[in-house]
């Protein structure tokens, strides 16, 4: 699913640069859920981001699905994220001012450019699957942060894709919610073999799932099953 070697990735900072992927080898199979430890600044959210095709590397091989991330167009690369990828963030979740079942439609209108019949039925089922059917019609700024975050992973799954990237999903939630949000996830791996990367900083959320990998300073320091 995902084959990561020498990868390395370097940000700006002023006149200089800072590397903060230092040669990353990484292997996912298909339908892995795998948790993504380390401490702050380890370079996590860095490497979800390059895996999601939202950044480049600076040097080094990726593939997802078989697709090279490293020279593909940005065309391409919008694409096969629209059709292959699925993210769900801690910040910046939801439209808030779109309903619940409009925000679990977006990345349909965003792969087709359109509302297609089928998407209101789709995004209605995920809601229902996440345990809020009863909110589809709220505004999302009228939803709970556990009940935003259960809709983010509907959203997350509405164009059936092979790879969802989680970072920190349960962040910002109670033990309860964190829980509740985690259990969805184990079942979709479980159910429909979708894989999941998902960085926490909750030794509970990474015990729960298959493997666990620590990173540090940029680099992948352990990697426990
Ligand atoms: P956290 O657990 O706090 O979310 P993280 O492991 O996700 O941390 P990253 O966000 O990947 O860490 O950041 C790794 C390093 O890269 C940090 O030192 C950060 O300051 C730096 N960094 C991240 N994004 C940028 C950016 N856009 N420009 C410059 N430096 C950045
Ligand atoms: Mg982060």
């Amino acid at each position: 699913l995902v084959e990561v070697r020498d990868l390395t990735k370097d940000y700006a900072e002023g006149e200089n640069v800072a590397r903060v992927l230092k040669g990353v080898q990484l292997t996912v199979a298909q339908g892995e859920l795998v948790a993504l430890l380390g401490p702050s600044g380890s370079g996590k959210s860095t490497l979800l981001n390059i895996l999601g095709t939202l950044m480049r590397p600076t040097s080094g091989s990726v593939r997802v699905l078989g697709q090279s991330l490293v020279g593909a167009e940005d065309l391409v690369l919008t694409e096969f994220r629209n059709r292959h990828i699925g993210f769900v963030f801690q910040a910046h979740l939801l439209l808030p001012d779109f309903t619940a079942l409009e925000n679990v439609m977006f990345p349909a209108a965003a792969r087709h450019g359109r509302e297609r019949h089928t998407d209101r039925a789709r995004a209605s089922e995920l809601l229902d699957r996440v345990g809020l059917s009863d909110r589809r019609d709220y505004l999302a700024s009228q939803l709970s942060g556990g009940q935003k975050q259960r809709v983010a992973v509907a959203r997350s799954l509405m164009n059936a894709p092979e790879l969802v990237l989680a970072d920190e999903p349960t962040g910002n939630l109670d033990r309860e919610s964190a829980d509740r949000v985690m259990q969805l996830l184990i079942d979709i791996n479980s159910s429909d073999g979708t894989g999941f990367l998902i960085s926490t900083h909750d030794e509970n959320i990474a015990a729960r799932c298959q493997r666990q990998i620590y990173m540090a300073d940029g680099r992948i320091a352990d990697d426990r099953r």
